[in-house]
């Protein structure tokens, strides 16, 4: 367990933080320093904040100063009304902009890629104009000046100093939690493949909205504050591109999806802002000087600073270590010695709908004119192991994407145990016991084997969200399945060194996680190894007689009659014949549709 959990290593940022504790109090007159360090502290909050939405969930936002200026007027407009500092709402920035992000959050992050970025961007301005037209409560283009507090003769900018170290130390608690838990795994998860993530039971929308929120609190919080720092809260100045754009450079360069990354670029930015202000002394120099540096990150340093050094660190200590070398159809044989419990499917619910599992009825799905599934009914009975096989092109992907909810059918319904989920969303249907692997295998490549398969969710809860990622039981079933599956060696792999048939072994193994009622499986055995090929049809069989529910699209014919009780055929999106393998194997219509006239199907005496 220990060797997973990678703990923060606490001892560098503890020595650090106590220096910069003392800093201020030991050293005499450091005012100007202080007030670098304060910028310091604001850009690695911010990097830090942007890091949960963007850098773990990949959803790039180049407009979150916004969350920024949303702090900055809650605190002035609030202080002034009630007669407080503004620094003192700081709780109040946060909360404001939790809320605010909630909001634009579960309109915004309905869209994706470029299309996120400019509306991110969008949306700041809106707020600027905004700021600037509700002059009853904002002042308008004037702004609001915001009072010195009284301790301010005596004391400068200390307060502010800790106060945003304060905030930044909160930042970066908030930042480790969300990274070793659940809803963190789910992140990352998104930003690998935010399909995938669906289909294994990931609320995806609750989550990206979540992880915005969360992000939009250490702005709002240090926004509260820095407005009366500066003692003036305007639209230009709240809602600044300028300040979107560095601290997504800080993030950038530190390294973002980490938790340091982050905080170290914040220092950066902040130090090289200053030092290009002091040497050019005018603000279209510096802002050439960050361009520059923006465009070399990028070009050099894709990763940022921290994950770069920590390569080059690892690539030094494995040095002279042997290269793991791995089989690539190495599968140990220890299913027998496992219990098939492990692998039995959830208690069904029957609904008196006679014993079909799943059915579709009507199906149409048309891709702009073309009619990929053309009318499709289609039964699987429940316990049974059903086939769908068809020529390339003829709709078995599409139909299983209608099953699992990836598309929506343009007509007809589906139903899960009698029930219609028509209308479900895909990770709705994985909690009602509906698993799906793919054609290409789509596995979380910046997970090892085993983060892939404790990323699985049977709910959505917060309970489960705020969990740590392996504090459940999940950990021991993901190894009792590897077991199962022969995949034990390989959990702290990284999916990416394994052969494309040890992928398929590991994508379904990461479906049983769910302990589905039915499988959907495309074409598990295509581009693999025949040895493999013998161990999934294995592995097929004991799925079933533990009482689940297979569905296979797969061009291997003898495979398919060998393991099927039901074979459905499907050419041109149109069911053309179903029946026992028997029938399907005489059947000329079959043959002439799938191999043409001059072939025969080679099967097994089966
Ligand atoms: P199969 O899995 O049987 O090989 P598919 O379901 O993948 O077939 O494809 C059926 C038809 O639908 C093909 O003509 C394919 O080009 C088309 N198609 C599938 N997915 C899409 C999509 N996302 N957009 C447009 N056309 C698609
Ligand atoms: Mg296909």
């Amino acid at each position: 367990m220990t060797s997973m959990i990678r703990r923060p290593q606490l001892f560098v940022p503890v020595i650090l933080l106590v220096i910069l504790l003392v800093y201020p109090l030991a050293a005499s007159d450091t005012k100007y320093q202080q007030s670098v360090l304060i910028l310091c502290f604001l850009f690695a909050i911010m990097a830090s904040g942007w890091n949960l939405i963007s850098g773990l969930a990949g959803y790039v936002s180049l407009g979150h100063s916004v969350y920024l200026g949303i702090g900055m007027y809650t605190g002035a407009i609030l202080g002034k009304a009630w007669g407080v500092d503004p620094m003192y709402l700081a709780p109040l920035g946060a909360a404001m902009a939790a809320i605010v992000a909630i909001g634009i959050g579960a309109i915004v992050l309905r869209t994706r890629s470029h299309a996120f970025v400019i509306i991110t961007i969008a949306v700041l301005l809106s707020f600027q104009l905004l700021a600037a037209n509700l002059k009853q409560l904002t002042g308008g283009s004037e702004g609001i000046i915001v009072q010195a507090p009284s301790w301010a003769a005596e004391f400068g900018n200390l307060p502010y100093y800790y106060i945003f170290l304060a905030i930044l130390v909160l930042t970066v608690t908030l930042s480790a939690f969300v990274m070793s838990s659940r809803l963190g795994a789910g992140l990352v998860a998104i930003r690998n493949d935010e399909g995938k993530a669906g289909s294994i039971g990931i609320n995806t929308t609750v989550y990206k909205v979540t992880a915005y929120a969360l992000s939009a609190i250490p702005f709002g919080a240090a926004g509260a504050v820095y407005g009366q720092y500066l003692s003036f809260v305007n639209p230009l100045g709240a809602f600044a591109i300028l300040t979107s754009v560095y601290l997504v450079l800080a993030a950038l360069i530190g390294g973002r999806g980490t938790l340091w990354g982050p905080v170290i670029g914040g220092f950066v930015v902040a130090i090289a802002n200053e030092m290009a202000t002091n040497a050019s002394g005018g603000i279209s120099a510096r802002v050439l000087i960050m361009g520059i540096v923006l465009i070399l990150t990028v070009m050099f340093l894709p990763a940022g600073l921290l994950p770069t050094l920590s390569a080059v660190a690892a690539r030094r200590r494995s040095r002279g270590a042997a290269v793991k070398f791995i089989d690539q159809t190495a599968i140990a044989d220890s299913s027998s010695e496992v219990d098939t419990s492990v692998i039995a499917a959830r208690s069904q619910h029957r609904s008196g709908s006679g014993d079909a599992i799943l059915e579709v009825r009507d199906l149409v799905k048309t891709f702009g004119g073309v009619n990929a599934v053309d009318g499709v009914s289609l039964t699987v009975q429940r316990g049974s192991i059903t086939g769908l096989i068809g020529p390339n092109g003829s709709g078995k992907t599409t139909l299983f994407n209608c099953m699992t909810g990836t598309f929506s059918p343009t007509s007809g319904r589906v139903l899960l145990d009698g029930r219609d989920i028509t209308g479900e969303k895909v990770w709705t249907r994985a909690h009602d016991g509906l698993g799906r692997t793919f054609q290409i295998t789509r596995l979380f490549k910046s997970m090892t084997v085993l983060d892939n398969l404790v990323a699985p969710l049977d709910r959505t809860s917060a309970g489960q969200m705020v969990a740590g990622r392996y504090s459940g039981e999940e950990v021991e079933r993901a190894r009792e399945v590897l077991t199962f599956m022969g995949l034990q060696e390989f959990e702290k792999q990284n999916t990416a060194a394994l052969s494309f048939g040890q992928q398929k072994l590991v994508e379904l193994a990461q479906v049983l996680m769910l302990r589905p009622s039915i499988i959907l499986l495309d074409e598990p055995a295509s581009g693999i190894n025949p040895t493999l090929i013998d161990k999934l049809a294995a592995v097929i069989r004991k799925l079933n007689e533990a009482g689940t529910t297979v569905l296979i699209v797969e061009h291997n014919i003898p495979l398919v009659l060998g393991l099927c009780d039901t074979v459905n055929v499907l050419a041109g999106g149109q069911i053309l014949v179903s029946g026992t393998p028997q029938e399907i194997r005489n059947d000329p219509r079959v043959i002439e549709a799938y191999l043409g006239p001059d072939h025969m199907l080679e099967v097994p005496n089966a």
